[in-house]
Parts: C-alpha cells; sequence; structure tokens
C-alpha cells in the first residue's frame, strides 16, 4: 500500500494551535502577506515597536514551506563565493556572507528569548563530496572563505569520514559548526505566538486577493482584499514565499517555484543513529542535485531531497516516497529494511539568480528567494524589513542587488519549463 502524505515535524510539533483574532480590524498600520518565518518574524519586532501589524495568513500559520522543511539552520550561500565576488564585489559579498552567520545567531537569540521549545541545537553541518573532484574544491572553499570571511570550515578527509557520518561512498567533507538544527514547526509556531505576545494580529485562513493603492485624505493607503473582507494598511509587507499568489504579480513573475521533498524512518535504536550521524550533524551532499539529511530529536532517519522541479502535489509527494527511500539506502545500506513512516512535501523560493532578495517592489516591502537556507535567512530578512518599516538606515546588502524575472515558463504557474531545468541540472551532475 502506497504510504500516504504526512509532515513528521507536524505530528511531533506537540503545540497547540495558534489563537487567530476573530475580526479583521478595518485599519492596520501594516499588513504582512504571509504567515511563515518571514512574517512572523517580522511583526514580532513590528508590534514590540508599537506598530499595528495584521498578518494575514492564507492557510494556518506555518502552513508553507515553514513548516516543511528540513529543519537545517544554515550558513553560507547558494552560490559559490568566486561567483559571487564576480557579480557583486568583494565588500557586498563580506556583508552578504557575515548576515547568513547573523542570521542564525538571531534565530538562538528569538529561541530563548521567547523560551521557545524547538531543539534549537548548534549541531554543526557537514557537506559531503560526491567526486574527488568536488572534495579538492572543499579545499579552496574553505580557505577563501576564512580569508575573506574570517569563519573556519574544517576539512575532512574520506579515511577520517566514518566520525562523522556511517556512510562510505563519499570521497571527504567540509564541517561547519556555526550552523544548527531545529523543529520547524515548533519554531514557527512560537515565533507565531511570540508576535501574538508582542501584540501583532494573526489571522488564518484569510487570503489576500486583491491590493490597490488609494488616497484617503490625501494620503496615500492600501486596500488589501481578502477572502474574510478588507483592511487599510499604511504598509504591506510581502513575506509569501514560493507560494506567491496572482493577488502580487509583480512578486509572483519573479519566484521560481522547485519542489523538494522528504522522508523520515521509524525510529532507530539509539546505537543504529550514532553509527549513521555520529556527531548529530545537518548534513547535505555536493550535487546539484543534492540529498540532505539528518536525525531527528527521536532518532528517525529524515532523508530529502529530488528537486521535482514542480511545486508539490499529491501525486510527486507519494512517487518521491520511494525514489527518497532508495537514495537513502544508496548512502546508508544499513537502513535497507528500516520502515518508512512520513513522506511530505513543500515548495522552494528560487529566483533567476539564485539569490535572495528584499527591499520594495511595486510600492510593497518584500523578501523571498531563500531557497534552501529559510529557516535562517527568512528569520533575518523578515527582522530587517520589520527595521526599514519603521524607519531605520538599511544595512542589507541584498536591497541593493538586481532582482531579475524568471524567464514565463519559469515562473509560479508557469510550470512547462521546470522539468527542462530539472534535467540540465542532473546532466551538470554527471560531468561536473
Ligand atoms: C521540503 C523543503 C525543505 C527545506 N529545507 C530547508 C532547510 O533544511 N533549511 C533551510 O534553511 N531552508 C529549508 N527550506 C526552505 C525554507 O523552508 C523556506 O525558505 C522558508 O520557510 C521560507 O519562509 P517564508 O516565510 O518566506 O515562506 P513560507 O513559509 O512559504 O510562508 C509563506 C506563506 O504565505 C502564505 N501566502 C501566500 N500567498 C498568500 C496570500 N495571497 N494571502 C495570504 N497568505 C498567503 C502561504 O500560505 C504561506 O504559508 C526547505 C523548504 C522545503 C519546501
Amino acid at each position: 500500500m502506497p504510504i500516504q502524505e504526512k509532515n513528521f515535524w507536524l505530528d511531533t510539533a506537540n503545540t497547540p494551535p495558534v489563537q487567530s483574532a476573530v475580526d479583521l480590524p478595518h485599519a492596520v498600520d501594516v499588513a504582512i502577506v504571509g504567515g511563515g518565518f518571514c512574517g512572523l518574524s517580522a511583526a514580532r519586532p513590528l508590534a514590540k515597536r508599537g506598530v499595528n501589524v495584521a498578518v494575514l495568513e492564507a492557510e494556518t500559520f506555518g502552513w508553507g514551506a515553514s513548516c516543511r522543511n528540513g529543519g537545517m539552520v544554515l550558513t553560507g550561500m547558494k552560490l559559490p563565493t568566486a561567483t559571487l565576488f564576480k557579480r557583486y564585489g568583494r565588500e557586498a559579498v563580506r556583508k552578504m556572507y557575515a548576515t547568513t552567520i547573523e542570521s542564525i545567531d538571531l534565530v538562538e537569540q528569538i529561541v530563548r528569548e521567547e523560551n521557545i521549545d524547538c531543539n534549537f541545537s548548534r549541531c554543526g553541518h557537514l557537506e559531503v563530496a560526491c567526486k574527488q573532484s568536488h572534495f579538492d574544491g572543499f579545499a579552496d572553499s574553505a580557505a577563501l572563505v576564512e580569508r575573506e570571511f574570517n569563519h573556519k570550515l574544517r576539512i575532512i578527509p574520506k579515511n577520517e569520514l566514518g566520525t562523522e557520518i556511517g556512510s562510505d561512498i563519499y570521497f571527504g567533507g567540509m564541517v561547519d559548526e556555526a550552523s544548527a538544527g531545529v523543529n520547524p514547526a515548533r519554531y514557527v509556531a512560537g515565533l507565531a505566538r511570540a508576535a501574538q505576545r508582542a501584540g501583532a494580529c494573526l489571522h488564518d485562513h484569510t487570503r489576500v486577493e486583491k491590493i490597490e493603492a488609494e488616497l484617503q485624505n490625501g494620503v496615500r493607503k492600501f486596500r488589501v482584499r481578502t477572502s474574510r473582507g478588507a483592511i487599510t494598511a499604511r504598509e504591506v509587507m510581502l513575506a509569501s514565499g514560493a507560494y506567491t499568489t496572482e493577488a502580487t504579480p509583480a512578486l509572483r513573475k519573479k519566484i521560481i517555484p522547485i519542489g523538494s521533498y522528504i522522508i523520515a524512518t521509524e525510529t532507530l535504536p539509539a546505537g543504529l543513529a550514532r553509527e549513521l550521524s555520529p556527531r548529530n550533524r545537518m548534513i547535505y551532499d555536493s550535487k546539484h542535485f543534492l540529498y540532505y539529511y539528518r536525525l531527528t530529536p527521536d532518532n528517525r532517519m529524515l532523508f530529502g531531497g529530488r528537486a521535482a522541479f514542480f511545486p508539490e502535489t499529491e501525486n510527486t509527494v507519494r512517487q518521491s516516497a520511494e525514489i527518497l527511500r532508495r537514495g537513502m539506502v544508496t548512502v546508508y545500506p544499513q537502513l535497507r529494511d528500516t520502515k518508512v513512516e512520513y513522506v511530505w512535501g513543500g515548495t522552494l523560493d528560487f529566483t533567476l539568480d539564485v539569490m535572495p532578495h528584499a527591499g520594495k517592489i511595486d510600492d510593497f516591502y518584500f523578501a523571498a528567494g531563500f531557497a534552501g537556507h529559510g529557516v535562517a535567512a527568512a528569520t533575518w530578512f523578515g527582522a530587517k524589513l520589520a527595521g526599514l518599516l519603521c524607519g531605520e538606515a538599511g544595512d542589507n546588502p541584498f536591497t541593493a542587488i538586481p532582482f531579475p524575472s524568471a524567464p514565463i515558463g519559469l515562473r509560479s504557474g508557469h510550470t512547462w519549463a521546470l522539468p527542462l531545468a530539472g534535467l540540465w541540472y542532473r546532466v551538470l551532475d554527471i560531468f561536473t
């Protein structure tokens, strides 16, 4: 019998649902579209500063990528440093890299300040090399990162890799001790409650359908029409990630929605769990079409990957379970007979230049493009946008970079070209 879609994090979040405000207010200072890490991380400091803020979420808080991810709180950016230097220059990239370290500190600080019970742990991450040439590149990357960003990465040669991972298919690894792990569903629920305690109004099952600018007594405001009525806002912030809809077309045409899928096994005996991941790292491999995996707090192997280049559907989720199980057994033959108990999927918000972006679009504040780094990045960008909304001087190096539109076939809602893009990355994995 095929396994049914079920999200391990949601199943074990063990947190009471966030109590949403019943009636929509008539008017607010700031309306935030989207109740994931980004929107909630903005709402919390805004409300703490006395700003009247409403978070409008089409489904439930955290329903999007924020409760579907691997819970890896990662340093670094998706693109190689050399590519980034060429594109944006050394000074800008130094600032960008520093934000990725700062963003993990911010998650840790929020978890501590708000007393969020979400298994946050500074367990570090391990990148494993799928080819000798990838491992050779690790040493250059580590040297560059140390020289340019004053951040230390540790190279693990193949003959020492057994101290990090119970698999012998890799050519070596690279460890960053600054990264962390979290239960994302507990974290996002904790963020929502913290925002609410600070005074933000949270409205779930409230889909934003249209936003129009209008003049009220000579002042520009926004009329935000939702599935539960309209609300007037002085400013609007878009935090809708990969799930951005036609209600905000200017942002939607910049987002490339890419599906990613995760399985989780039954609980493993403690000895086996230790053998598979002796230091309990957040692990991912060096391919374009990569696998990412980790132990859960209750010792299951959580194994993700297979970017289907489609937003997730019930069908793609089910098909992914068997494909991912085979991938997991390739990495860990020890799990050949282990039962898979969970499978789920979600959609990542990629952009054409594979960078996060923030600032203003169509007069709305926005942040998006976190791809596989959004646990930390969306938290950081949300908090920074809150500062910007309150008139703080901008110190976000990502607001200054150009934000290219996605070609039509890769945009949200136009997914015919996504499988072709997927094929391209598979070809790259063979030849690079
Ligand atoms: C399978 C998977 C694994 C991942 N693994 C990792 C990982 O290990 N580490 C990591 O750092 N990142 C990971 N990510 C990425 C990370 O989860 C995201 O980058 C992050 O959650 C984005 O947060 P967000 O708040 O911007 O968007 P989301 O959490 O997607 O929230 C957007 C919300 O906006 C709402 N919305 C959209 N349109 C409207 C509208 N018109 N009206 C009202 N509401 C609307 C949606 O319902 C949604 O809830 C993963 C993502 C996926 C899918």
